[in-house]
């Protein structure tokens, strides 16, 4: 796509800055895409196929909350015909996100910048001061997921109309699939007994899953970027867990694990297995894109818990 002076004259002077690096340029038929996460790099490669090309920021294994743009990111994003973000509280730390937007020229009113949760109903902050802040976490509802692939479709339609036709047919391939899952870990989750069905993880990040798959859930910490594994926010924890009988704890691949050790150790209970809430799994291996890590969350919550 074409691109505008500026950016090709900020493109210029940042790579002489980054001599070594790769140019930054690619080709140039296809539609350029940043997004700010793995999970939306994830939907974005599975509707827009060969027609994007697609810069993802916060890197695989780590959380969006709080992310430090590095100079590829901003040329990146200056160059970008379509940015993604979660919205819905996620990339606010440190306004990381906000001021990337700034600083790369997207931040003004008719920017092609597009929040994926756009249309997905909220659920709030259960913690004191935050009741009014949406939880972020939305895509741990798989009907939820199936709404970031449309909006997902709708904008890459909007900016690259010319391929209407094969973003309609992967969308509508790959929310067929996403429905079936959805469908399948109503079921699956559904098998296990009642009194076990309680997922603890060391941030909060399940009330979606909790609420579309009825599970109960509890966490160290509600979101991450606030205070972490606090020695009042494990003592909570762990009297809530002596409280009921809970077979099996889990802990988030894109987490410090050392708060949930020290619950584990305080109250006898396993950690079972890895859970995928902030990030999809490393290239190759387990959890490496959305359908993948929601399937390897189900199957870890059931082997945990039976
Ligand atoms: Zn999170």
């Amino acid at each position: 796509m074409l691109k505008k002076m500026t950016s090709i004259m900020l493109a210029g002077a940042l790579m002489l800055a980054l001599a070594g690096c790769s140019s930054g340029k690619s080709d140039s038929e296809k539609v350029e895409v940043v997004t700010t996460y793995s999970i939306i790099y994830d939907l974005v490669k599975t509707i827009g196929g060969d027609k994007v090309d697609v810069h993802s920021m916060v890197p695989v294994g780590s959380n969006p909350h709080e992310y430090d743009p590095l100079p590829e990111d901003v040329l990146k994003t200056t160059d970008a015909d379509v940015v993604f973000y979660n919205g819905l509280n996620l990339e606010e730390g440190n306004s990381w996100f906000k001021k990337l937007l700034k600083t790369a020229d997207k931040d003004g009113k008719d920017a092609p910048v597009y929040r994926v949760s756009e249309g997905v109903k909220a659920i709030h902050l259960e913690s004191k001061g935050l009741e009014k802040e949406p939880d972020p976490h939305a895509w741990m509802d798989i009907n939820n997921g199936i709404i970031y692939v449309e909006n997902i479709r709708d904008a890459l339609i909007k900016e690259d109309p010319d391929n209407k036709t094969y973003y309609e047919q992967n969308a509508e391939k790959y929310i067929s699939e996403l429905k079936k899952l959805h469908d399948d870990t109503v079921k699956e989750i559904a098998n296990i007994p009642e009194e076990k069905r309680v997922l603890i993880t060391s941030e909060g990040a399940f009330k979606y899953f909790g609420e579309a798959y009825n599970m109960d859930t509890a966490y160290v910490w509600e979101i991450n970027s606030e205070n972490q594994g606090t020695p009042q926010q494990i003592k909570t924890l762990v009297d809530f867990i002596k409280q009921r009988d809970i077979p099996a704890l889990f802990v988030e691949t894109s987490v410090d694990p050392r708060s949930m050790e020290t619950v584990s150790k305080e109250t006898g209970v396993p950690i079972k297995g890895k859970v995928f809430t902030d990030s999809i799994g490393k290239p190759g291996e387990d959890g490496d894109s959305y359908k993948k890590m929601m399937e390897w969350n189900t199957k870890t919550v059931i082997e945990g818990l039976k």
